[in-house]
C-alpha cells in the first residue's frame, strides 16, 4: 500500500476522481449513477472498450481524453494514466476515470485507485455492468442454474508477463466451480483448453465465445472442448470475447432467441 500523504498534502488536491464503470457496451447498462457523473463531469479519462453510445453521454463541455490512443501512441502507460489523474484533480472538480464494464473487474481499478489514494486524491469507485456477465446474459447463457451450475469462476486467459500473481492454476480453475467465464482469453483459448482438459475435463464440455456483447455487432461461436480451437480458427473470431466454459452453454439454443 501506498502512503497516503501528508494533511497538507492532500489539501492541495481540489477535485475528486470518479473511477466509473461504463458496462460492456449497451447504453442502456450504463448505471443512473454513473450517467450522471458523465453528465457533470469536468473532464474524462476513457478507455478503448467504451462504447460510442456512451462517450455521448458526457458534458460536451468536459475535456475527453482518450487514454487508449493519446499522443500517436497505442495506449498511455499505467504510471502515466495515473499521473494524468492526479493532475486534472488539482484543477478540476469531477474527473471521470471511465472504463470498460467493472472498474474493479480485470480493469486494473484497484491498480489505478491505491496510487491515486497513495497520492492523497479522493476516489470513489461507481461500479458498472460486467461483460463476463452481461455478454453471456445477452447471448442466453444464464452463469448459474440450478440443474447445471452452483458456481462461478472469472479469471483472465492473459496471464502472460507476469501480470497476474499467482499464475492461473488452470487445474484448480478447472475443478473449482461448474461454470467457468474467462476474459481476455481469445489468444490463449488453445492453451488453455488443453490445460483444462489436461485436469480432467471432459471434451464434451461445452464451450461459448461471445464477442463485443451487448453491442449490435454481438457474434457468438459455440462449441465443445474439443472443437471450439478449430471454430475459432475457421470463423477467425477474434477479441474482445468472453468465454463460457460449462453446461450452462447448452441452455443457449433455447434461451438465445429472446433478445430484442
Ligand atoms: N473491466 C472489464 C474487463 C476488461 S478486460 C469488464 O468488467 O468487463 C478486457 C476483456 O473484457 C476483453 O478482452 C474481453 O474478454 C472482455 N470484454 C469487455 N467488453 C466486452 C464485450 N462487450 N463483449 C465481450 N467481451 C468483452
Amino acid at each position: 500500500m501506498n502512503h497516503v500523504g501528508t494533511k497538507e498534502e492532500r489539501k492541495r488536491v481540489l477535485g475528486k476522481v470518479y473511477l466509473v464503470g461504463a458496462g460492456p457496451g449497451d447504453p442502456g447498462l450504463m448505471t443512473l449513477k454513473g450517467k450522471g457523473l458523465l453528465e457533470c463531469a469536468d473532464v474524462v479519462v476513457y478507455d478503448a472498450l467504451v462504447s460510442p453510445q456512451i462517450l455521448a453521454m458526457i458534458n460536451p463541455a468536459a475535456d475527453k481524453i482518450d487514454a487508449g490512443k493519446r499522443m500517436g501512441r497505442h495506449s498511455l502507460l499505467q504510471e502515466e494514466t495515473t499521473q494524468l489523474l492526479i493532475e486534472k484533480a488539482q484543477t478540476e472538480a469531477i474527473v471521470v476515470r471511465l472504463k470498460g464494464g467493472d472498474p474493479f473487474v480485470f480493469g486494473r481499478g484497484g491498480e489505478e485507485m491505491e496510487d491515486l489514494v497513495g497520492a492523497g486524491v479522493s476516489v470513489e469507485v461507481v461500479p458498472g455492468v460486467t461483460s463476463g456477465i452481461a455478454a453471456p446474459a445477452y447471448a442466453g447463457i444464464p452463469l448459474t442454474h440450478r440443474s447445471y451450475s452452483s458456481s462461478v469462476t472469472f479469471v483472465t486467459g492473459h496471464e502472460s508477463a507476469g501480470k497476474y500473481r499467482p499464475a492461473v492454476n488452470w487445474s484448480a480453475i478447472a475443478h473449482g466451480s461448474e461454470t467457468i467465464v474467462i476474459y481476455m482469453g481469445v489468444h490463449n483459448l488453445p492453451y488453455i483448453v488443453e490445460q483444462l482438459h489436461l485436469a480432467g475435463l471432459s471434451l464434451e464440455t461445452p464451450v461459448a465465445l461471445v464477442r463485443w456483447g451487448t453491442r449490435p455487432e454481438q457474434e457468438e461461436l459455440i462449441g465443445t472442448l474439443a472443437t471450439i480451437v478449430d471454430k475459432i480458427e475457421k470463423a477467425k473470431f477474434l477479441a474482445p470475447a468472453i468465454a463460457v466454459i460449462g453446461n450452462v452453454v447448452n441452455l443457449h439454443s433455447i434461451l438465445s432467441g429472446c433478445r430484442p
